[in-house]
């Protein structure tokens, strides 16, 4: 929708010609009369009143004389009257890339045509311009959005070879090679790229951190825990924005895409790509593999952890699995497979939100009494025989799992392939664990009245205002705060 060069000169040619006719249909006198006055044929003033054709300076000059008017009276860039503000306007629109798409006709704007129709045209613009305005912040473009973004990195088996060099160069650069990339470490990064890593109490509430390239500082929230370990990340990632040469995300995808790569960027940088795999072949040799191991190796969280093992077990170890974060209610939040587990989707084709089978690690895991372990376990699906590790864990917003999993035929290679633990699950098929057991069924369907709870991002729309839901005000406002001090 952003208007091109051409348009915006065609426009302001409008603006020109309606200014011309303005002024000549104000002193009386007809396209003949004036051509004579300026050495034009009415044909070529008609044009140049169309903004079909730019004039000489030479013409404009002769203009100004024969209509009595100064020069910039002529080159403002305001409608003359409202009558040419809605004819100029409706150039402009009929030259949207929004309308070209419709491949329906352009209307002239000529004197034909009636204020009201005029009017109305304009509006019926305006109304399809806003709509697709709104339309990016759909929920429903989000999801999709989120979908074409999981199914593009799972081509790619979720590896960035680029984000790998780059990440695992800067480490390399402030002096780190492998073990826990330490918070000193983080902050020699950011010092080489120019920047200090500030922590305040006053970060605007729509946004994660903040930039400061003027005077290169970059500002994060102060560490709840000292030594936390989410402030490396958070860092990380914004440092990441300035070396992908990030620009302001326009569309929900790219909004996506930046994300994804940031993240993929701190996680590099937190288990770098030689360090990390070398510590996983040798797991792998010793038949030992674990995400708690590798967790600790580089004092990242299980999640982190599980999450980088998915971009290297294929790309570095040989290896297809899948990744799962569900929360209690059995919802996924996260999922990652190309292990062609048989994931729940929706019609969209997005995992994000649906119940995962009550009978797979990722819940049964919930019901277990003694959690200070690993949950292993073997699942026959009707895509084959999968073995599981899942681990739970606690946040403010409830309990959730997290699990790594292999085909049968990987197992071998993981810390808890002796497991005894097996489950049948044949979801989709309803019968599997949808629908209750018949007899629990006939004993309660007349005399159960569940009162359903509601789901609150339901009704809340995706933030509004600036795309993606950065609130500019509270972040110029924070920023000069600050510069000051
Ligand atoms: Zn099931």
């Amino acid at each position: 929708m952003s208007p091109n060069p051409s348009g915006n000169a065609a426009a302001d040619l409008l603006t020109l010609g309606r200014r011309i006719r303005h002024f000549r249909t104000r002193r009386g006198l007809t396209l003949d009369d004036l051509g004579e006055r300026v050495g034009l044929a009415a044909s070529q003033l008609s044009l140049i009143e169309n903004g079909k054709r730019e004039p000489k300076l030479s013409v404009l000059q002769e203009l100004t004389a024969a209509l009595g008017v100064e020069l910039n009276d002529l080159l403002s860039t305001e409608a003359p009257n409202p009558r040419a503000a809605l004819e100029i306007e409706l150039d402009r629109l009929q030259r949207s890339a929004l309308y070209s798409e419709l491949t329906l006709p352009q209307v002239k704007p000529s004197k034909g045509i009636p204020d009201d129709a005029l009017r109305a045209l304009v509006g019926l613009h305006r109304e399809l311009q806003r709509h697709a305005n709104e339309a990016i912040a759909t929920p429903e473009e989000a999801r999709r959005a989120n979908t074409e973004l999981r199914e593009w990195m799972r081509e790619r088996d979720n590896h960035l070879p680029e984000i790998e060099e780059l990440a695992e160069s800067r480490v390399l650069r402030a002096g780190h090679s492998t073990g826990a990339l330490t918070h000193r470490t983080v902050s020699v990064m950011a010092e080489q790229l120019g920047f200090d890593l500030i922590y305040v109490n006053d970060l605007p509430h729509s946004a994660r951190s903040v930039t400061d390239l003027e005077n290169g500082r970059i500002y994060l929230p102060p560490a709840s825990i000292p030594g936390g370990h989410g402030l490396r990340s958070m860092a990380l990632q914004a440092m990441a924005h300035r070396l992908l040469g990030h620009q302001r995300p326009t569309s929900y995808a790219e909004f996506l895409r930046q994300r994804l790569e940031i993240n993929y960027f701190a996680a590099a940088a937190l288990m770098p790509q030689t360090a990390a795999v070398s510590f996983l072949q040798q797991a792998k040799r010793d038949r030992n593999l674990a995400v708690e191991d590798f967790r600790d190796a580089f004092g990242v969280t299980h999640e982190a952890a599980a999450l980088r093992l998915t971009n290297l077990a294929t790309a570095r170890l040989d290896m297809r699995l899948h990744f799962l974060r569900v929360s209690e209610d059995g919802a996924i939040s996260k999922a990652y497979e190309n292990d062609a587990l048989p994931l729940p989707v929706d019609v969209t084709g997005a995992v994000e939100g649906q119940i995962v089978c009550r009978k797979w690690s990722a819940r049964n895991a919930f019901a277990r009494t003694n959690r200070t372990t690993e949950l292993y376990q073997y699942t026959d699906t009707p895509a084959g025989t999968f073995w599981c590790a899942t681990q739970t864990g606690t946040t403010e917003a409830g309990e959730f799992s997290i699990s790594v999993g292999v085909p049968w035929g990987e197992a071998k290679w993981f810390r808890g392939r002796e497991t005894t633990t097996r489950a049948v699950s044949t979801c989709p098929d309803p019968t599997c664990c949808r629908r209750p057991p018949s007899v629990l069924a006939d004993k309660w369907r007349e005399q159960a009245w569940p009162s359903a709870r509601l789901h609150t991002h339901i009704l809340s729309p995706l933030p509004s205002g600036t795309f993606p839901g950065v609130d500019d005000s509270e972040v110029y406002d924070f920023l000069e705060r600050h510069a000051a001090g």
